[in-house]
């Protein structure tokens, strides 16, 4: 795919962390099919800026390991089976891209070769390369980790310039839960300590210490809003920057 760079973009490459709720829409689980054609729509726009685009997913919409765990199941077999979801939301992701013609490998980190590549680091950053996206499903492959901290690693890894978070239903990070105090108060910018310090949900503190060993910023953004993602990625002020110049 040919791609021409409009503007000189802030970030040369991106990971973009997709909850498994942001792909539910309102339904709040499962797979919405219009949302996800959204979401891929706004990721082609984002190549168009010649901006790098790594996806990692979550499987939240349809598994959660915690949760499982908590109604009696073993939590490594409940994790597996949290890391099972995240592929099936990143080959709907790989379908809604390649539909709108935009290149994409799927690599998973527990190998399932009639399904997607198996992560190679060095492929990844080929993919990418080339222009097309790459997603990232099965987390870490291992249990007692989440999505979050796949995306600190992968960003990491691959030495991408940023981690854009894409929430459902905030606009950033809140001092307390904006939807039941309603003097919350959003921050423009934090550090990584204030975080674990402040005991803030942002996400769990092994992803949190990854991304502030390795000063990975991290900007926290609603996915309500549909150019969102082209903002975030274009480097727009909007949500929360975690860790930039703080
Ligand atoms: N998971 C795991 N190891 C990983 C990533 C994920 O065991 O490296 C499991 C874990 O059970 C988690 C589930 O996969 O609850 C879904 O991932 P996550 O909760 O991070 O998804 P999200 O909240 O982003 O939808």
């Amino acid at each position: 795919m040919e791609v021409f760079v409009l503007e000189t973009a802030k970030y040369k490459r991106v990971v973009l962390k997709l909850s498994g709720e942001s792909l539910a829409g309102d339904q709040g689980f499962g797979i919405n099919p219009a949302v996800v054609e959204d979401i891929a729509a706004q990721v082609k726009q984002v190549r168009e800026h010649g901006i790098d685009v790594a996806i990692v997913v979550g499987g939240g919409n349809i598994w959660r390991g915690l949760a499982g765990s908590a109604k009696g199941m073993d939590r490594a077999a409940a994790d597996y089976m949290g890391m099972m979801a995240t592929v099936m939301n990143a080959l709907a992701l790989q379908d809604a891209l390649e539909k709108i013609e935009v290149d994409t490998r799927v690599q998973t980190a527990i190998e399932m070769r009639q399904v997607a590549e198996l992560y190679i680091r060095r492929k990844a950053i080929r993919h990418m390369e080339k222009g097309r996206v790459v997603i990232f499903g099965a987390g870490t492959g291992n249990p007692y980790f989440s999505t979050d901290t796949t995306a600190a690693l992968r960003a990491a890894e691959i030495e991408a310039d940023v981690i854009l978070m894409a929430k459902k239903g905030t606009d950033g990070i809140y001092d307390r839960d904006p939807n039941k105090y309603k003097d919350a108060k959003k921050f423009e910018a934090l550090a990584y300590i204030e975080i674990l310090n402040k005991g803030l949900a942002v996400m769990d503190s092994t992803a949190t210490s990854l991304c502030m060993d390795n000063k990975i910023p991290l900007v926290v953004f609603n996915i309500d809003d549909h150019k969102n993602i082209v903002r975030a990625a274009l480097g727009e002020n909007i949500g929360t920057t975690v860790g930039g110049n703080v």
